[in-house]
């Protein structure tokens, strides 16, 4: 996730910087304001301290799930992962393998979606019951291993009432029928909206981050899960659906085109999306030394200026690979949305843009490098809490300005100069606990991003480089906290780094660089 500097609904400049300050960074969506996400159980916090600097790395800990819901009394599986930030999603008592989506969308009036989700699952515990979040949508069957199930839908959650307990360990597919019209909701953070993003009776598209993917599909929806994707979109020609990962089918018929496409490494639910638009999939040769596939979807409109934003891709592939490791999916791409709103995402191997960062000058270039960045660090290895979430923000940020020093020959003096001079118009909240309203604000994004540029200087390069490789190569594919971080890199760096990321994570002064 990136910050433009919209302001207010009409676009006045992007800031060369991907965080730059918004007055008001409520998206451009033509979307209602819908259900408030948190209505049900608002987010709290489970640290207890006021003195965040202090006890930072101790609250990492604090998020274990109490022992009453591991034991699943009753075979109950649980209905909250216990997020510190966002207790109202998340379900226990499974684990998502494969998510396979069949959606037939339609735009041209108020957007609708008639669908199936067919969920594979691994059992962690005998299960009389299970659950997923689900909002705004209504289900009209479900089946387990081809045999009906009960369900109902209650507080956002579908539960799931099979005929005969399921066993522990073992591999169960649901299916679940359902349509409607899909909602947006105000999220607590800066980007305002997520969810469904009507855009007209052209565009639209979903937004996830942090607890959006349950408005367009059933889900286990917090990135502790992740699972891979296989996604069809079936919509009114000339418009096509996009989506995550490989497109692996397109067929026409009727008038209608659908598409389908396959993310084979594991996904959070929040970097999951689709989009429907006019575009035009580009493909471009696979990248020089990465030999990475491009493909980005461009409204048609714009694709005599596309290229003047987004040449610098591939340089930037090459750049990251050999400082993070190989690129983890098989295909990267952007997927630039007809429509205005103030920040990138970036969803796995499909970056998302606003029409109104693209006019081809090159201006966006710091926000095209981050949303790249972000495949390895956020997309790869995933928050295991949204209380990690410099892990995704800090880490693209300061990949900014790897780029600009590795690929562009940028003096690493004046880019440090900035990176202190930013950081320090945004000292809080502590990007080690932003609290969920603060996820995507400034400190998380600057004091987050120096605090890995003071590591680089305390342990030197060469151990910084391999706690970042080792790092992707350790936990990608899954999700990772604080904790693993600071383990790791007192792991490779031998001593201990506690008091380092205390200091520098926390909310007080910044701590010296030097
Ligand atoms: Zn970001």
């Amino acid at each position: 996730m990136a910050i433009g500097g919209l302001v207010a609904l009409s676009m006045l400049a992007v800031a060369c910087s991907s965080d730059s300050p918004s007055a008001d960074a409520a998206p451009a969506a033509q979307a209602s304001a819908g259900s408030d996400t948190t209505s049900s159980a608002p987010p709290v916090s489970t640290s207890t301290s006021t003195s965040k600097t202090s006890t930072i790395l101790a609250t990492t800990t604090s998020t274990e799930p109490p022992a009453s819901t591991i034991a699943l009394p009753q075979n109950l599986g649980g209905e909250s992962i216990f997020d510190p930030y966002y207790p109202e999603v998340g379900n226990t008592g499974y684990d998502v393998t494969s998510y396979d989506l069949d959606l037939k969308i339609d735009v041209a009036g108020i957007d609708t979606l008639d669908a199936v989700a067919t969920i594979e699952l691994v059992t962690q515990a005998p299960l009389d019951r299970l659950s997923f979040d689900l909002v705004g949508l209504d289900v009209q069957g479900v089946t387990i291993d081809g045999m009906p199930a009960m369900h109902e839908q209650t507080n956002n959650k579908l539960r799931v009432v099979p005929d005969a307990t399921l066993a522990p360990n073992e591999t169960f597919v649901i299916t679940v029928a359902y349509s409607g019209q899909p909602t947006d909701a105000r999220s607590l953070t800066r980007i305002g909206t997520i969810g469904w993003y009507d855009f007209d009776t052209t565009t639209s598209v979903t937004i996830g981050e942090p607890t959006g993917a349950r408005h367009w599909f059933p889900v286990n929806d917090h990135p502790s899960d992740k699972a891979t994707y296989s996604i069809s979109v079936d919509v009114a020609e000339p418009l096509v659906g996009v989506s995550n990962g490989e497109l692996v089918a397109d067929e026409s018929s009727n008038g209608r085109r659908r598409t389908t496409w396959e993310m084979r490494q594991p996904m959070a639910s929040y970097l999951a999306t689709v989009s429907v638009g006019d575009y035009t999939l580009v493909s471009s040769d696979p990248a020089e030394t990465t030999g990475v596939e491009v493909e980005d979807a461009v409204p048609t409109r714009l694709l005599s200026v596309f290229d003047g934003d987004f040449e610098q891709t591939d340089e930037m592939l090459d750049v990251f690979a050999e400082l993070f490791g190989p690129y983890p999916f098989d295909e990267y791409g952007a997927l630039v949305i007809d429509g205005e709103f103030s920040f990138a995402l970036e969803a796995q191997g499909r970056s998302i843009f606003s029409s109104g960062f693209v006019d081809g000058d090159g201006s966006i270039e710091r926000i095209v490098a981050h949303e790249l960045a972000h495949q390895w660090f956020g997309n790869h290895v995933s928050p295991a809490t949204w209380q990690d979430i410099w892990l995704n923000e800090g880490f693209a940020s300061y990949a900014e300005d790897l780029w600009l020093e590795f690929g562009r020959g940028g003096n690493i003096t004046q880019l440090e100069t900035r990176l202190v001079e930013r950081a320090s118009t945004a000292l809080a909240p502590a990007p080690g606990d932003p609290g969920a309203a603060g996820l995507f604000d400034r400190s998380v994004y600057r004091r987050g991003g120096l605090t890995l540029h003071a590591l680089r200087i305390d342990v030197g390069d060469d151990v910084f480089f391999d706690i970042l490789q080792t790092w992707i190569g350790r936990f990608g594919g899954g999700s990772a906290s604080t904790e693993d971080f600071v383990e790791l890199s007192e792991e490779l760096a031998g001593k201990s780094l506690t008091e380092f990321f205390a200091g520098w994570l926390g909310d007080g002064a910044l701590p010296t660089l030097r």
